[in-house]
């Protein structure tokens, strides 16, 4: 490579955190980087919106992925990774295509898992048509009691509340007599917000009805009982509804850490034992996984890949924020928090967005991006209605 090659960075993904690090690195890196994106999609969808699909509220958007990258001049390889090998610094395609880089950044998100076979474990692509039928034996008052289980591993737990309270609120429109349980290991409701945003959202299941039990494990080992642990109670629920746990990608050539193959990364994003490797996002062994978090992850890597790329850029390193919208189907709530473990800190909550643009994932600039490509695909209605948050 002579001094006037771009640097060759390989993004493998095409999900919050590799979009992003695409525009921080346009940024960042001011045309000193040529980009390859490795990912099998040909669509970018927003995710949250899809918990509002059981209940006919605005569907999960879908970006055709060659709109968002229009114009940012990355070369897009369809194809799914398979192994790096990095004594070569070369990314094997499932296809066979090989890609050399100088820098790599891993952003494949979480591999999904049921935990229990005796619950409906949702998968966020299926949301509408796994609870379509559920939501319609509440109305009909044909279910009577539902319970929502927040896994005990690593796991995306605000969906499920959202689920719960619209379910909630569903069954009482419907004049329904069936009770809503959301059961959580978290110690207070959406503790990880810290707790004046958890006191709020406590009030707020509260108010729709929904029971909450918290600081509990729970097994399900046959269909209908729950049993919590530590205190050995059962509960029956007629419909058992929960999250899927998440694992790392556990990819061929690259050390992960602990048994469920998360990527070990540094704060300025440097996968740990690897040099030019880099990671972002659900993929990784932080705690929480949130589209926000997976952002600021993913701008940390393109700040420190920017600076070997000879950029005037000194890394700050990741210092994580949680922002998160709770949606009950009518409102959002916004909470925002600096994430310290299992209970944020400096929490705040409100009814009135607390960052801009509002969407539900606070992406530095993947958000703006997206609200361009939304709104220049509203004249041609493109792009389904956009949700409330
Ligand atoms: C229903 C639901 C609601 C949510 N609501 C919110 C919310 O309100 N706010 C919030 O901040 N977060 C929310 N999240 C979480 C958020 O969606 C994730 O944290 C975020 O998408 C993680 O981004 P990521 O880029 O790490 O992974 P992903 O967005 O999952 O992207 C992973 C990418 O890697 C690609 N990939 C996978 N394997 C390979 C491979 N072998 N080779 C190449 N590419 C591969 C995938 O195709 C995909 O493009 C929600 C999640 C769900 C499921």
């Amino acid at each position: 490579m002579s001094s006037f090659d771009p640097t060759r960075v390989v993004i493998v993904g095409a999900g919050v955190a590799a979009l992003e690090a695409v525009l921080a690195l346009r940024d960042y890196a001011k045309g000193r980087v040529q980009v390859s994106l490795l990912a099998p999609d040909n669509t970018f969808t927003y995710r949250p919106a899809s918990v509002g699909e059981p209940f006919g509220h605005a569907r999960a958007q879908n970006f055709p992925l060659a709109a968002v990258l229009d114009g940012l001049a990355v070369d897009h390889v369809a194809d799914r990774l398979s192994w790096v090998d990095t004594d070569a610094r070369q990314v094997h395609a499932e296809g066979g295509a090989r890609l050399d880089y100088d820098a790599l950044l891993l952003a494949l998100g979480a591999r999904q898992h049921a935990w229990t076979e005796h619950a409906l474990t949702l998968h966020p692509e299926l949301m509408d048509e796994q609870l379509h039928g559920i939501v319609q034996d509440l109305e009909g008052g044909w279910v009577r009691s539902l319970a929502f289980i927040a896994p005990a591993g690593a796991a995306w737990p605000l969906p499920l509340y959202e689920l719960a309270l619209m379910s909630a609120s569903r069954a009482y429109e419907s004049y329904a007599d069936a009770t809503v349980t959301l059961i959580t290991p978290e110690e207070s409701p959406l503790a990880m917000f810290g707790q004046a945003a958890s006191d709020v959202v406590g009030e707020l299941l509260d108010q729709h009805r929904v029971t909450v039990i918290t600081s509990s494990h729970c097994a399900v080992r046959r269909s209908g009982t729950i049993t919590l642990h530590p205190s050995g109670a059962e509960l029956q629920a007629q419909r058992i509804v929960t999250m899927p746990e998440l694992a790392g990608p556990a990819i061929p050539g690259v050390p992960h850490h602990g048994d469920h193959g998360f990527l070990r990364v540094d704060r300025y994003g440097r996968v740990v034992g690897l040099e030019r490797v880099y990671a972002a996002g659900d993929s990784v062994d932080f705690p929480i996984k949130q589209g926000g978090l997976a952002a600021q992850q993913a701008d940390a890597a393109a700040e420190s890949i920017a600076a070997l790329a000879g950029a005037q850029i000194k890394p700050r390193g990741l210092v994580p924020v949680l922002y998160g919208a709770l949606w009950d189907g009518e409102r959002t709530l916004y909470m925002r928090a600096r994430a310290t473990g299992t209970h944020g800190s400096g929490s705040r909550a409100g009814w009135a967005p607390l960052w801009e643009p509002a969407g539900k994932i606070n992406a530095r600039l993947l958000s703006a991006h997206l609200d361009k490509i939304h709104d220049r695909a509203l004249t041609s209605d493109a792009l389904p209605a956009r949700s409330p948050a």
